[in-house]
């Protein structure tokens, strides 16, 4: 579950590995699910249960592309990865065709990975309001700055046209406690510089002085840093049950993704399916969940003439229409 980007995953080739990630993903969904209900929060657990319990894919086989075009999403993405995988591949699909857009405009423009930390420490919601109050003030000190440079020091951030972050909370390594720590991606024409940074941050925590500032070299790079910005939700699955639902508790409706300047107002679609294809012929896949074999093809139905052709409908392997309430579109007609 490395990765939240869907990249690669775009033909009919690609479907094995994607019904395995989503599977492992499922599965940490049962699991969750289980401790929800041991908790008592039976609503919940039926939620995650449900959640990608089918899935119905289009083949778009005259341009080999497929896409995720029905599913019952539970949306608790802090909980369940499959919906923080589906979410991240939405943010970042987003975030970057508006980064296309910036950087047209903006040529020479850089981006750079800057990570925060603060101390690690033992309450997760003391240590999250913690390092969202130094990203505050950093905030305020590159307003500060840019609208009046005469009068306010320069700092850092300011050299930031825009950007994106993400707040992420793991186990520090050592010390077992509460790690909370910032992705964020700034849009440069000049470097920043780490050491005056690291200086700046520790004023603003006053007690850490770490942060990481990283140039991209390609856009591949480029991709891989958003990526890392948008997978936060999923990181959350890496923890164990207790601390999972733990940071849910804490975090759960906290603001943990936000953008600034340049990459303001990118507006990500809720759904979690993807696009479908306009106009193409296509064949759906019913997938469902059985506990031992994982994700298994149920059903194939082709519904698949380009709209206003008629009469060229092609047998697929099984016919027969599924149950789970989708229209078809481009329905041959008789
Ligand atoms: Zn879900």
């Amino acid at each position: 579950m490395a990765d939240c980007s869907e990249l690669g995953t775009d033909g009919v080739a690609a479907l094995p590995t994607r019904l395995d990630r989503y599977g492992r993903a499922h599965q940490r969904a049962l699991h969750m699910s289980n401790y929800a209900r041991d908790r008592g929060e039976s609503k919940l657990a039926e939620k995650l249960h449900k959640c990608g319990h089918w899935l119905v894919f289009r083949h778009y086989y005259t341009v080999d592309k497929l896409r995720l075009h029905a599913a019952d999403f539970c949306k608790k993405h802090l909980l369940c990865p499959l919906c923080a995988i589906r979410r991240g591949a939405k943010y970042l699909k987003a975030y970057m065709d508006k980064l296309a857009v910036v950087l047209g405009e903006n040529p020479g423009l850089k981006a750079y990975m800057v990570t925060v930390t603060v101390v690690d420490g033992e309450d997760l919601g003391e240590r999250f309001k913690h390092l969202r109050n130094a990203m505050q003030a950093m905030t305020a000190a590159r307003r500060r700055h840019l609208s009046a440079p005469a009068r306010n020091r320069h700092v850092e951030f300011a050299k930031a046209l825009g950007g994106v972050h993400s707040i992420e909370a793991k186990r520090g390594k050592n010390s077992g406690l509460w790690h909370p720590h910032a992705h964020m991606i700034w849009l440069c024409h000049e470097e920043p510089d780490q050491a005056k940074l690291s200086q700046e941050w520790k004023d603003w925590t006053g007690d850490s002085f770490i942060v990481d500032v990283r140039p991209f070299h390609d856009q591949e790079d480029v991709v891989s840093g958003f990526m890392e910005v948008f997978k936060y939700a999923l990181k959350f699955s890496e923890l164990p049950l207790a601390d999972n639902w733990d940071a849910f508790e804490q975090l759960g409706g906290k603001r943990l993704v936000d953008a600034f300047g340049l990459l303001r107002g990118v507006e990500v679609p809720d759904e979690l399916t993807d696009e479908p294809l306009d106009d193409l012929p296509y064949i759906e896949l019913f997938y469902q969940w059985m506990n031992r074999a994982g994700y298994s093809l149920m059903k194939t139905t082709n519904a698949s003439t380009v709209k206003g052709e008629t009469g060229s409908r092609t047998r697929s392997a099984a016919e027969g229409e599924h149950r789970t309430g989708e229209d078809f579109r481009a329905q041959p007609g008789p």
